[in-house]
């Protein structure tokens, strides 16, 4: 069999890369600075795979925010505004289309299918052109620096369409016979470099493809097979193919490889079918996406079924997608409980699972006895370990009934007795929770982690910084305040490190762009041993006379944003979390909080991507998020955050939450979306984002004043909320406030002319 990988972490095991890539921004890392910095990671990378034994080893997996935007550049995709003058792009208007400059806006940023990878997506206006051979750059480059052929990865055609804006409604079809030809030409040359393998990357195909979008598929490929490339592993992920199985597996392609880990009926589908002769598997056998040690007994006998209709020899054997979504090794995770340590692998560890699998299945399972048993004690202990179960969280759960997953007071009235309580004004304004993070504040809590700063110094700090913010935003003029969440680092990881059942790693998964995060482990029933935000939240509304908004997250983006345990099904996980958030919510509302917010911007990438497997899925997350909000009076306002703008198919389900108020992103989408709400007659607040949090333009009060007159036509004033499209951590101090001055003089503008 032959090893393969389809993509390597790139930040680097301590997010190397955040820290070349920001200090490129900021002008402390020049330019060769950073591109040698890429470089070392890149060889280090390639060299820990070699060494693993990876047969086919990616290149081209690396980028300095995103693939896809690399392909945008690439591919000479560039829109007007950021006055590209042809040829290479260069740093700066590479980092100009991911993260807008005060003259251009960002280009939109999306959910990498259901991960929590955010990709840029490419707007379409129907012209291309080849800037760079950049997978033929990234394959020289592990050649003359290490010898290595490397396997070029690409994005292919039809995933690089259907993911991009297409806002003119331009036919794939003729875009297409612009790309193409783009496409060969990479190709050829990479063939003519003397590269073997080529991976093009076509999630999109595990997706409901319509018959013309299966026959652009194979009609892609077709044109690609007149020409002289390398051969073409055509790669999956994420699920199954599904009804399209049939025509990927018939592709005029050298090999197709399928996710055997997320793809429930993959392994049916070789079972049945096998793959056509001419063709060799690509076996996505490890998972790519959790953490837990592969039971190697299992792989191999999963291999052994595969092997009965396809040949096995010739066969990759590989993790089920890209190995961007863990971190790099758990060599990292000295501080976490060797206990449970040993029940985790991380990206290099899959490496080493993969080589193993290999040597098991060429050489036989008695030349690795000695590995088989250590794996298979190790998934024995963590079968048997006692933490993994709470025997009273069971209890509660099966002693809920359905008042618990619901308010007891109608919508409407609900409505108009928070009105009458927190008496604001038309348009209130809000803020999505977060304000700046800066390099103080970040210092402060490390200082208290590392002990340098006692419990009360600390306290005295985050109350000097709750009342700062709380006159900041007092003297804007804001309705309903915030704390700032400065107390926090991470939006889940935060409530992960106060809840049972869930442990905090220390290894880094790339965001987006340079951001970062730590999924938390959550390795067994999950409960709250004590609040967790209440005497901040108490404390600070103290502070001021205007309502303060409680903030927490959700119990699906905390369960979409963790490892979550892969022995018991992820809605229970989510159904113990909303029982935390639940005891969370009431005990805010005791303590007098009037609003709570509870965030679920996770919310829509889990949603499978099939659509068929789509509706269980909104049932039970939907259920989980109305039993943590469902327990309080009517008069307790509770807002949701969603910070993505594709809600047309999710419509009903957002509806179902039952949230008073949902503020979601809308400033780089406009309004599509606002339709998309009206359409449904939703007659609960609604908070379309008019500030883009992911830049750090400052958007002008007539800009954002003219934001709210649109929304005002589209939907009924009385909803409307006015709050920026997500936290403000990320964003200087400065902007944010200039933008936030603006957001209220936006507000209180529409407001008198409204009643004017
Ligand atoms: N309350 C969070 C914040 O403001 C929400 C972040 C998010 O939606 N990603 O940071
Ligand atoms: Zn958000």
């Amino acid at each position: 069999m032959i090893t393969t990988n389809l993509g390597y972490p790139r930040i680097g095991p301590d997010r190397e890369l955040k820290k070349l890539v920001e200090g490129f921004w900021r002008g402390k890392v020049g330019r060769d600075e950073l591109l040698a910095g890429g470089k070392a990671l890149r060889l280090a990378g390639w060299k820990r795979q070699q060494q693993a034994g990876i047969d086919l080893i990616p290149s081209n997996d690396f980028s300095h925010y995103d693939q896809v935007l690399d392909h945008i550049a690439m591919f000479g995709a560039i829109p007007e505004r950021y006055g590209w003058a042809g040829g290479a792009v260069d740093l700066d208007t590479y980092f100009a289309m991911a993260r807008g400059t005060q003259a251009a806006t960002a280009m939109e940023m999306t959910k990498w299918f259901n991960t929590n990878y955010h990709y840029i997506s490419a707007e379409l206006d129907g012209s291309f052109s080849l800037t760079e051979n950049r997978p033929l750059t990234a394959w020289q480059e592990a050649k003359d620096e290490l010898g290595l052929a490397t396997k070029p990865v690409l994005i292919g055609p039809l995933t690089f369409l259907k993911l991009a804006n297409n806002p003119r409604g331009l036919a794939y079809e003729g875009l297409l016979a612009d790309l193409l030809p783009l496409y060969a030409q990479v190709l050829r040359e990479l063939a003519a470099a003397g590269v073997e393998w080529v991976q093009m990357d076509e999630p999109v195909a595990v997706m409901d493809l319509t018959a013309e979008e299966l026959s652009l598929l194979t009609a892609s490929y077709r044109s690609l097979a007149e020409e002289d490339t390398p051969k073409l592993m055509v790669q999956t992920y994420f699920d199954d193919p599904a009804g399209n199985g049939e025509t990927l597996m018939n592709l005029p392609v050298a090999g197709i490889g399928l996710d055997l880990v997320r793809g429930a009926e993959s392994l049916a589908t070789l079972e049945a079918h096998g793959i056509p002769q001419d063709k060799v598997l690509g076996i996505g056998l490890i998972d790519g996406r959790n953490v837990w040690r592969t039971d190697l007994d299992e792989a191999l006998s999963t291999l052994e079924r595969i092997g009965r209709r396809v040949n096995l020899d010739q066969a990759h054997l590989g993790p089920s997608c890209s190995l961007l979504h863990l971190p790099v090794t758990t060599d990292l995770e000295q501080a976490l409980d060797p206990s449970i340590r040993e029940w985790m692998a991380y990206a290099d560890e899959r490496l080493d699972e993969i080589a193993l699998l290999r040597r098991a299945h060429d050489e036989g399972a008695e030349a690795v006895a000695h590995d088989l048993a250590e794996n298979r004690a190790v998934i024995d202990r963590r079968r048997r370990d006692p933490r993994l179960s709470n025997p009273a969280v069971a209890e509660r759960l099966g002693a809920l009934s359905e008042s618990d997953y619901a308010r007891d007071t109608p919508d409407q009235e609900r409505l108009a007795r928070q009105k009458e309580r927190l008496d604001l004004p038309l348009l209130p304004t809000t803020t999505i929770g977060s304000f700046p993070q800066t390099a103080e504040v970040r210092a402060a809590r490390a200082r208290y982690r590392s002990g340098e700063l006692s419990a009360e110094d600390y306290r005295s700090y985050l109350d000097d910084k709750f009342r700062e913010v709380i006159a900041l935003q007092e003297n804007l003029g804001l309705d309903v305040l915030v704390h700032g969440e400065f107390e926090r680092s991470d939006m889940v990881d935060f409530f992960a490190q106060r809840l049972d059942g869930v442990a905090f790693i220390e290894g880094w998964v790339q965001s987006y762009g340079t951001r970062c995060v730590r999924p938390p482990l959550i390795y067994g029933d999950v409960s709250r041993p004590e609040p967790m935000t209440v005497e901040v939240s108490a404390r600070v509304q103290k502070m001021t006379d205007k309502p303060l908004k409680g903030m927490l997250t959700g119990p699906v983006t905390i369960l979409m944003w963790s490892f979550p345990r892969n022995d018991i099904a992820p809605q229970r996980i989510a159904d113990q979390l909303a029982l935390a958030i639940r005891d969370e919510v009431r005990d805010l509302e005791a303590a007098g909080i009037p609003v709570i917010q509870i965030d679920e911007p996770a919310f829509r990438e889990g949603l499978p991507l099939q659509r068929a497997d789509r509706p269980a899925y909104e049932e039970w997350a939907t259920r989980s998020f109305r039993l943590s909000s469902s327990g309080v009076a009517a008069d307790t306002q509770i807002h949701t955050h969603m910070c993505y703008s594709e809600f047309n198919e999710l419509m009903p389900a957002i509806y179902a939450l039952g949230a008073d108020v949902i503020s979601i992103e809308n400033s780089r989408s406009a309004s599509e979306l606002l339709e998309a709400f009206r359409d449904f007659d939703y007659d609960r607040g609604i908070g379309p984002g008019v500030y883009d949090v992911h830049s750090e333009r400052v958007p002008a009060a007539e800009e954002i004043a003219d934001l709210l007159r649109r929304a005002s036509k589209v939907l009924d004033v009385e909803r409307l909320w006015v709050n920026p499209d997500c936290g403000l951590k990320t964003r200087g101090p400065a902007e944010t406030e200039a933008a936030l001055r603006n957001l209220v003089t936006a507000a209180r503008q529409v407001r008198a002319e409204l009643a004017g």
